[in-house]
């Protein structure tokens, strides 16, 4: 077991990470007033545990399993469920489960009260290794994703490898999309990827980068904690050309249009000039090996409109992060036209 400590100028995150974490460190709680957040799959697996650590008494909102919970009519239901049980101020939200209701239970206790401790259970791959971490909470409003949201660091992260024993493939492959992120930002984290590519799915070996890339993200979280001098932006590779496709064709998960994105985003740079063919296709080895085949997607030009309107693009031109070289990416701006053309040759050569 590991601990990361998150320090950004008004507050300060534990991390635990590891087998263990769940066991020491989530029962103190049950010493003060809790509310949990959970969703119904999580609980239906994980009931007797809550049970075992908390006693069986505890306030629970259950939130339906899936992204259609992250809405403010669950937003508001939390809050008022939390007033009607009496929660007070210096009372405990523990969000148990994935991404989704990391953010809608992170988002509830920013606002309940101007805001109550906060600690994070992350149950999904993808969770433990970036939702959980960093302090976004949100909700989405008429299908436009997190509209509202805060900046809100839960005071603890418990980041047990146990319950991923629980997730389907496709939950894996949605959290080491992001992981393989992290292997284009992180020399040490590309390196571990490309000698354990058969063991991806392996439980020791995940267990060991979860920890690398949360230490990752909490380094870069700690330095610009609000997205405001730019480091934060270097966590969206992959993110701006997977994000438009996924806009345009839906269906997959989230970490698999990073994985595409982060393709087409590699095909790019190497035609610019940014990043070497033999570096990018170490990353791309790794891609194929997580989903496969990289989709010939034919809609590109409405895939390009989606990128240009990225919500954290703030001039005319396509702005992407890249991979560089090992350890090392880049951020550059791409006129639509050209991005939209590099998207169709890399898409007809697929
Ligand atoms: P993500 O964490 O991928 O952002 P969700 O919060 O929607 O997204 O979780 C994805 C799915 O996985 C949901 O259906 C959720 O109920 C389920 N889930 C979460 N944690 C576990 C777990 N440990 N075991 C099995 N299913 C889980
Ligand atoms: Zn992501």
């Amino acid at each position: 077991m590991k601990e990361i400590v998150l320090e950004t100028n008004l507050s300060k995150s534990v991390i635990r990470c590891g087998s263990g974490a769940f066991d020491a460190y989530a029962k103190k709680y049950a010493q003060g007033q809790i509310y949990i957040v959970t969703d119904s799959n999580v609980f239906a697996i994980y009931r007797h545990l809550l049970w075992e650590t908390f006693g069986n008494s505890f306030p629970v909102t259950i939130l339906p399993a899936g992204e259609s919970s992250k809405t403010y009519n669950y937003l508001i239901s939390i809050l008022k469920d939390m007033l009607s049980a009496g929660m007070r101020r210096n009372c405990t939200v523990i969000a148990f489960g994935g991404g989704v209701v990391g953010d809608v239970a992170g988002l509830a206790a920013s606002l309940y009260m101007r805001g109550v401790n906060l600690v994070q259970i992350p149950t999904t791959l993808l969770a433990q290794v970036d939702s959980s971490v960093g302090g976004k909470t949100a909700v989405d409003v008429n299908g436009v994703k997190n509209v509202i949201g805060t900046f809100y660091q839960p005071a603890e992260v418990i980041a047990d490898p146990r319950f991923l024993q629980t997730l389907t493939a496709r939950e894996l492959r949605c959290g080491l999309g992001e992981i393989i992120k992290y292997g284009a930002l992180d020399g040490g984290i590309l390196n571990k990827l490309l000698n354990n590519c058969d063991s991806l799915y392996k439980w020791e070996f995940l267990e060991d980068v979860i920890y690398d890339c949360i230490r990752y993200k909490a380094n870069v979280v700690a330095q610009d904690e609000r997205e405001i001098e730019g480091k934060r932006k270097i966590l969206n590779l992959g993110h701006t050309t997977g994000h438009a496709f996924e806009l345009v064709y839906r269906k997959k998960s989230h970490g698999e249009f990073v994985l595409i994105g982060m393709y087409y985003e590699l095909y790019i740079a190497v035609k610019r000039g940014i990043c070497g063919g033999q570096y990018a296709d170490e990353i791309k080895k790794l891609i194929l090996r997580v989903i496969k085949k990289v989709p010939s997607y034919q809609d590109v030009e409405s895939a390009a409109r989606y990128a240009l309107y990225d919500k954290k693009n703030l001039s005319d031109k396509v702005d992407l992060i890249v991979p560089k070289s090992i350890g090392e990416s880049a951020e550059i701006e791409i006129e639509f036209d050209e991005y939209a053309n590099l998207l169709r040759e890399c898409a007809d050569a697929l």
